[in-house]
């Protein structure tokens, strides 16, 4: 088997994750910038970590034979300072340039607040001017319907972004179809309890085709799984899909999403 990872919280994974992620077939892994657990209190922490991400973190993972990339900017959930969020939004583009980031991400709302939608807007406006590749997180429960509107509404207002460019995450059954039918692509996030398990991704492979649609695991510091993604190709087979069908779920999937950034290479000799 061989997969990618393409949403993973790396800093906050084991060395032994990236052994297990490597044994099973992990070729590539992806980590959007996220809250750490707690609101960061200056500019600077903002930057010692997109620093981390751009710097550490590869190195790391090239210790397991894993290519890693990045994406940037400001979690939702640390918007509502939003004096603070214009000082991050001034030093992301120094980081876009870099080799291994693919772009904006992971933007989006978190309780849908005035100031999160203002925050936004600014990302969307920062993406479509330096022509990045977008990755969008979706709220929880019960703001995940509304969330998604909104979201959608405001990146199909900016005319400079093209839908196929952009990646909305953490979608279920009463979004994805929403996401789909407006040309973007779609995550699908295996949690072990919130989000999507394994069975109720398979269900909307099932349903909708596996068109523009990824799955990752999105694995952080808190109750999830780095080895979602393989877990779930496993029980794809068990529900009789062949090899390529999964490899494309898998690998030809987000190889295809993540290689409209010119920087995004597979490893040239992969075990
Ligand atoms: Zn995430």
């Amino acid at each position: 088997m061989r997969y990618i990872e393409p949403h993973g919280h790396m800093v906050s994974r084991t060395t032994d994750d990236y052994q297990d992620m490597a044994t099973a077939g992990c070729q590539v892994v992806c980590e959007p910038a996220f809250w750490a657990g707690f609101d960061r209190g200056s500019a600077a922490g903002f930057h010692d970590y997109f620093r981390q991400l751009t710097d550490q973190e590869p190195k790391r993972a090239a210790r397991y034979g894993i290519s890693h990339y990045t994406w940037i900017c400001l979690n939702p959930k640390e918007s509502e300072d939003t004096q603070l969020a214009e000082e991050v939004l001034k030093i992301i583009p120094e980081f876009l340039d870099k080799p291994t980031v693919l772009g904006v991400g992971e933007i989006g709302l978190n309780k849908n607040s005035r100031n999160e939608i203002l925050v936004l807007e600014k990302h969307v406006d920062l993406a479509a001017k330096h022509n990045q590749l977008v990755l969008v997180h979706t709220p929880h429960l019960e703001d995940k319907l509304k969330g998604t509107r909104l979201i959608l509404d405001i990146i199909k207002n900016e005319r400079r972004l093209t839908p196929n460019r952009v990646i909305i995450d953490h979608v279920e059954e009463h979004t994805i179809k929403m996401v789909l039918d407006k040309g973007f692509w779609a995550g699908m996030t295996l949690y072990p309890e919130s989000k999507c398990t394994s069975a109720r991704a398979i269900d909307m492979i099932e349903v909708f085709g596996g068109e523009r649609l990824w799955m990752n695991s999105a694995c952080d510091w808190g109750h999830s799984v780095p080895l979602a993604v393989p877990r779930t190709a496993l029980e794809m087979r068990k529900r009789g899909y062949t090899a390529d069908v999964i490899d494309k779920m898998i690998y030809r999937n987000p190889v295809a999403f993540m290689s409209q950034s010119p920087k995004f290479k597979l490893p040239i000799d992969p075990l």
